[in-house]
C-alpha cells in the first residue's frame, strides 16, 4: 500500500492491513514467522511542509538468533507507534527538538510513503537493542564453545585474563629499571 501526499492532502488515510511471513525484507538476522496485523491513521500535519504523522498499532512475531548463545529465539512484538516522516529535502532543523518530545522522525522521498517501509521501521524500533534468549543468558564459551545455559563447562578464561593482565603491568612496572 502506498499513501500519497494527493490522497492525504483530501483526508487522512486508514489503514488496516495484514502482512503474510515471507512478504516483507528485514535485514538477514531477522525473520517474520506470523502474520502481521496493523491498523492506523496517516495524516498530512502540516500541509506546506509536508510532514506525515502516522499512528496505529501493530503486532507480529519475530524470529532471530540469540547474540549471545545463537539459539532460535521468538519476539513477539504488541506495539503502539507514533511516527513523523518529513520530505527528504526539507531542512532538518526542526529535528531536535522533535526528539526530544520522545517521538520518532523518518524521511520520504517523492510524493508519499510506502506503507510497508514505516510498518518495517516500526518492527525494527520495536525490537530490543540486544537480541538475546533471555536476559540472564551466559552465551557460548569463548575457550570452548559450550552453551553455558545448558552446562557449567568450568572454563577458566576470565580468571585467566586478569592473571595476565595482572603481569603485564607487573612487567610495565619493573622495566623502567632494567
Ligand atoms: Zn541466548
Ligand atoms: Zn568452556
Amino acid at each position: 500500500m502506498f499513501i500519497s501526499l494527493q490522497q492525504l492532502e483530501h483526508r487522512p488515510v486508514r489503514f488496516d492491513v495484514e502482512v503474510p511471513a515471507g512478504e516483507m525484507e528485514y535485514d538477514n538476522k531477522l525473520k517474520q514467522i506470523s502474520m502481521l496485523a496493523a491498523q492506523g491513521t496517516a495524516a498530512l500535519l502540516n500541509h506546506s511542509v509536508g510532514e506525515i504523522r502516522i499512528q496505529g498499532t501493530l503486532s507480529v512475531t519475530m524470529q532471530a538468533t540469540c547474540d549471545r548463545c545463537l539459539e532460535t529465539t521468538t519476539f513477539p512484538i504488541e506495539n503502539q507507534f507514533d511516527l513523523l516522516y518529513m520530505p527528504a529535502e526539507a531542512t532538518r532543523g526542526g529535528e531536535e527538538e522533535i526528539h526530544q518530545a520522545g517521538i520518532e522522525v523518518g524521511y520520504y522521498e517523492g510524493n508519499g510513503l510506502a506503507l510497508q517501509d514505516v510498518l518495517r521501521e516500526v518492527v525494527l524500533l520495536a525490537l530490543p537493542m540486544q537480541l538475546v534468549c533471555n536476559e540472564a543468558c551466559k552465551g557460548i564459551c569463548p575457550v570452548c564453545g559450550q552453551d553455558r545455559n545448558q552446562r557449567d563447562c568450568g572454563c577458566q578464561s576470565e580468571t585467566v585474563d586478569d592473571r595476565w593482565s595482572k603481569l603485564k603491568s607487573l612487567r610495565a612496572e619493573v622495566s623502567p629499571h632494567n
